[in-house]
């Protein structure tokens, strides 16, 4: 039986187990946290990746379990509503899912098949490869032999540093970053985003499903975020120093916040994502970045593909050259959104608040709206799914 162990149990690393375990590998799944890590932010499950989760019978339960927001409100620096738009922000099309991270990964870990060894609160300390196999040493469970090794570990992934190279080679900031937190619903937002935009930064209140809590991510250009925790909060709370409408609250919600997470807007870019029996999927390999929205969709598209070639392919490599062009289109995709995310002047911010106000009144709406967004859900869509053995 082939003997895999992947590192990283969030959506990339829960997806692949599934697969591999359905094609009836022996799986390993080694996660740094205690515990399955709950809540985070809405993420999306569009295109090719609608099929993958269809394939593994989940789509229909993640629809129900989404975020169930019918507009997205924007508001001027003193919370007067200038526009209104259908749906999330980050939904561009009626079929698209929009879930909680922390939901959609409950609900994959849940369908994963029995017989799968969690190891939670443990890394790997080293790796050595070599023709037949992996010796693997976790830095509490010790040594232990695979076939293969997934590094699902995300955009800081060890796996990613072990095997390939240190991050300054393949991690690249694009010149902004976001703090993202819960805090309490105090504007009684209802299965709605409202958003308020200022010189180089955007606020986004969002509500969950019949949550009495709003996930606020506070998005804002400059350099990498320093690592420090209190040096963080205050780039936050420079960034946001003199905005408008009811930001100054929410920054002393960041403080107490249990939750605030502050990550850099950034890609990796890599030529390839296997190095004999070694290779990375989702984040660790090719993170979009989250101003694509296509995080999720490249993981769960990465992990099907990648499980096939594990499982029925004579070697890995066919798995860099299938996802190529996916992951080169969508990371493309974010370029735009990575300039423009915040208008950069008043003028601007007026300009931009005048044409989301005319929107509704546009015949053409739809066309212009389908135009902005059609790089994006092209993308999400440009890759065909091979089918295998077991899906
Ligand atoms: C602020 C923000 C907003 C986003 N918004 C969206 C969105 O709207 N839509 C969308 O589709 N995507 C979005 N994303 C991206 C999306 O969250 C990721 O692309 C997606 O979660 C990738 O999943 P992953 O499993 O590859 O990595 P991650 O979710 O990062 O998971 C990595 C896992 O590995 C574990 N780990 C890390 N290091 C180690 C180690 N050394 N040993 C063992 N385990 C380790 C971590 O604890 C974690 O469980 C956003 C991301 C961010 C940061």
């Amino acid at each position: 039986m082939t003997r895999v162990l992947i590192c990283g149990a969030s959506i990339a690393g829960n997806a692949l187990a599934y697969w591999l375990r359905r094609a009836g590998c022996e799986v390993t799944v080694v996660e740094r946290a205690p515990a399955l890590r709950e809540g985070g932010y809405a993420i999306d499950i569009r295109g090719v990746a609608l099929e993958v989760a269809a394939r593994m019978g989940i789509a229909d339960e993640a629809r129900r379990r989404g975020t169930d927001t019918l507009a997205t409100d924007f508001v001027d620096r003193d919370g007067r509503r200038i526009a209104t738009l259908p749906l999330g922000f980050g939904v561009l099309d009626p079929a698209d899912i929009e879930i909680m991270k922390g939901d959609l990964t409950g609900m994959l870990h849940a369908a994963v098949p029995d017989g799968v060894e969690w190891i939670f609160g443990d890394t790997v300390a080293a790796l050595r490869a070599d023709a037949r196999g992996v010796e693997v040493t976790l830095e509490r469970g010790g040594a232990r032999r695979f076939d293969f090794v997934v590094g699902a570990d995300g955009i800081s992934s060890r796996i990613r540093a072990l095997a390939f190279g240190p991050p300054e080679r393949y991690v690249h900031h694009l010149g902004s970053s976001a703090a993202i937190f819960t805090a309490p619903n105090e504007l009684g937002v209802e299965r709605r985003q409202v958003i308020h935009s200022a010189p180089g930064r955007v606020v986004s209140v969002k509500t969950d499903r019949g949550s009495h809590e709003v996930k606020v991510t506070l998005l804002y250009g400059g350099p990498m975020p320093p690592r420090d925790h209190d040096a963080r909060l205050r780039s936050v709370e420079e960034a946001f120093a003199g905005a408008g409408w009811v930001v100054p609250r929410l920054l002393e919600h960041m403080r107490a916040a249990p939750d605030l997470y502050v990550a850099p807007n950034a890609q990796v870019r890599m030529d390839r994502w296997t190095s004999g029996r070694i290779a990375l999927v989702g984040d660790a390999g090719y993170c979009p970045s989250a101003l694509t929205g296509q995080g999720t969709g490249l993981a769960l598209v990465g992990a099907y593909l990648l499980a096939r070639n594990i499982t029925e392919c004579p070697d890995l490599s066919a798995y860099d050259r299938e996802l190529r062009d996916f992951v080169d289109r969508n990371q493309r995709a974010a370029l735009g959104p990575a300039k423009g995310f915040a208008p950069k002047s008043e003028r601007a911010v007026r300009l931009q608040a005048l044409g989301i106000r005319m929107l509704p009144y546009m015949p053409w709406r739809r066309l212009l709206i389908a135009a902005v967004t059609r790089e994006a859900r092209r993308a999400a869509g440009a890759l065909a799914l091979p089918p295998t053995a077991f899906s």
